[in-house]
């Protein structure tokens, strides 16, 4: 007989096995080939999972329990090493299964390139589609030493798709010149804070569809040293959790978000993994409604 699997950290604290009657998927997209400094990221989802067990069930900030809500624990895609390109096509065809079945997919990284096709899913989807990111990089490159599929691009090809205007960055404070220069005359950029330009933004993308996308480090180093590119100055994690109330509270609709770039093996007091884990549990109670 097998064992209950929902306090196994084997998946992520009280995943449902129903898959249909799941109104969320977590996926893990173990990839980590286009990094620029650090890898690592590709053993992030399993120890989000693992460490997801030390959690309580229970939001004290949004009054709600995971024991109230259903969602789905899929594992890790199943990525080849090293082919950047075919890991994007595998990621793409997964969610557009998940969104096909009207499920709010539920994405952890690996590095954030893996966030580009779940864009192009989302958005074709969902022509109306906003997209926020919180980050400490702009991943606004066209290319990164000749690379086109590079976790410093994801954002550019998504502005590219559909409109700098559809994008909300916030949080950014590295980059280069140029990649700042686009992002100030393309972009809705709010560099280094999160929160407040947030709650200024939030009413004015009232009723549309938006997807989230989180990477880990626009945390401060001193929050989440597990990253590869860790960037000092960045917000604490109750900062982050605020910011992610604000969304659950807002009248935007999340159809969808993800949390990358998270390497635990840079991280030996595990707070990193830590943290994601608890920012997922948050993004799953406010976010399925
Ligand atoms: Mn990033
Ligand atoms: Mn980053």
């Amino acid at each position: 007989m097998k064992l209950d699997q929902q306090y196994s950290g084997n998946v992520f604290i009280l995943s449902s096995e129903d898959y249909a009657a799941s109104k969320a998927v977590i996926y893990g997209m173990p990839m980590d080939f286009t990094v620029s400094f650090r890898p690592g990221s590709r053993f992030g989802p399993p120890r989000i999972r693992e460490v997801s067990i030390g959690l309580e069930e229970y939001s004290p900030y949004l009054d709600r329990s995971l024991e109230d809500i259903t969602y789905f624990d899929a594992g890790d895609l199943l990525l080849p090493f090293g082919n950047a390109a075919r890991s994007l096509d595998i990621i793409g065809e997964y969610v557009r299964g998940v969104l096909a079945d009207d499920k709010l997919p539920v994405g952890l990284g690996g590095e954030h390139l893996v966030s580009w096709p779940i864009f192009r899913e989302v958005h074709a989807k969902y022509p109306d589609l906003a997209i926020i990111h919180f980050d400490a990089h702009a991943d606004l490159r066209e290319q990164y030493e000749g690379e086109p599929l590079s976790h410093s691009t994801p954002l550019r090809k998504a502005a590219e798709l559909m409109g700098g205007s559809n994008i909300y960055q916030f949080g950014i404070r590295s980059g280069s010149r140029e990649e700042w220069q686009y992002a100030r005359e393309n972009i809705n950029f709010y560099p280094f804070e999160v929160l407040e330009p947030l709650k200024q933004v939030l009413p004015q993308l009232a009723g549309r569809p938006v997807y989230l996308t989180i990477d880990i480090d626009v945390l401060d180093p001193s929050c989440a040293p597990g990253t590869g590119t860790a960037e000092a100055g960045g917000i604490t994690s109750k900062e982050l959790l605020d910011a992610v109330h604000a969304i659950a509270r807002s009248d935007v609709r999340v159809v969808g978000c993800d949390l990358v770039e998270v390497a635990p093996a840079y991280d030996p007091t595990e707070q990193t993994q830590i943290v994601a884990a608890k920012v997922i549990r948050e993004m799953l109670l406010g976010f399925i409604k």
